[in-house]
């Protein structure tokens, strides 16, 4: 049962929901309406986020999406491989890299690097979580950040557990049994 491995709800559906929208309001003034923008989504951890996100924002956006390698496990490796790149040219483009969580930070170090060879205007970043304690890459800073969240692994709201509960519309601490009996 679901209920049997849940720790701690970190954070509800309707913090979720007010904090989102903040993010989209402030997405909103800092660009203006003919700037050439796409949302850039890093699949899969931020589908979730993204088509929350892209619909508090109120510009005309694109929006892409790109596959990077999975995180296996509940420690970040730091191999990063793209799986699925991205349809459109970014070139010229105001980009902004939509990610679920900055753990480690060593997936958007690398995905900014690649991006930045293809010459986009700008390439801002917007995660939904962000987990300081584990930052070994300084220099990754995320330009808008949902929260702050302490050294704990989390799943929901697009974040799973080997490929499940990515659905779930809360993010939550599960008991650490979910991990120790596989
Ligand atoms: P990085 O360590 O490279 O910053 O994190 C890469 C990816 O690992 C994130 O985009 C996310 O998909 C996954 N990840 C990091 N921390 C967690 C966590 O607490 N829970 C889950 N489910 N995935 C995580």
């Amino acid at each position: 049962m679901l209920e049997n491995m849940i720790e701690e709800i970190l954070i509800d559906e309707k913090t979720l929901k007010n904090r989102v929208k903040e993010l989209g309001e402030s997405i909103t003034a800092a660009y203006d309406e003919d700037d050439d923008i796409v949302l850039v989504c890093i699949l899969r951890g931020g589908f979730i986020f993204m088509a929350d996100l892209a619909r508090q924002v109120k510009l005309p956006v694109a929006c892409d999406f790109m596959d990077v390698t999975s995180y296996e496990g509940t420690t970040s490796t730091g191999n990063v491989r793209i799986i699925k790149d991205l349809e459109e040219s970014i070139e010229g483009k105001h980009v902004i890299l939509v990610e679920d969580i900055i753990d480690t930070g060593l997936t958007l170090k690398h995905v900014i690097s690649m991006l930045e060879t293809r010459k986009p205007k700008s390439i801002k970043v917007c995660t939904l979580l962000d987990k300081p304690a584990r930052r070994s890459v300084k220099e990754v800073e995320a330009d808008w950040n949902g929260f702050e969240i302490p050294n704990k692994f989390v799943i929901g709201y697009g974040l799973d557990y080997d490929e499940k509960y990515r659905n779930l519309p809360y993010i939550f601490v599960p008991k650490p049994e979910l991990y120790e009996d596989n």
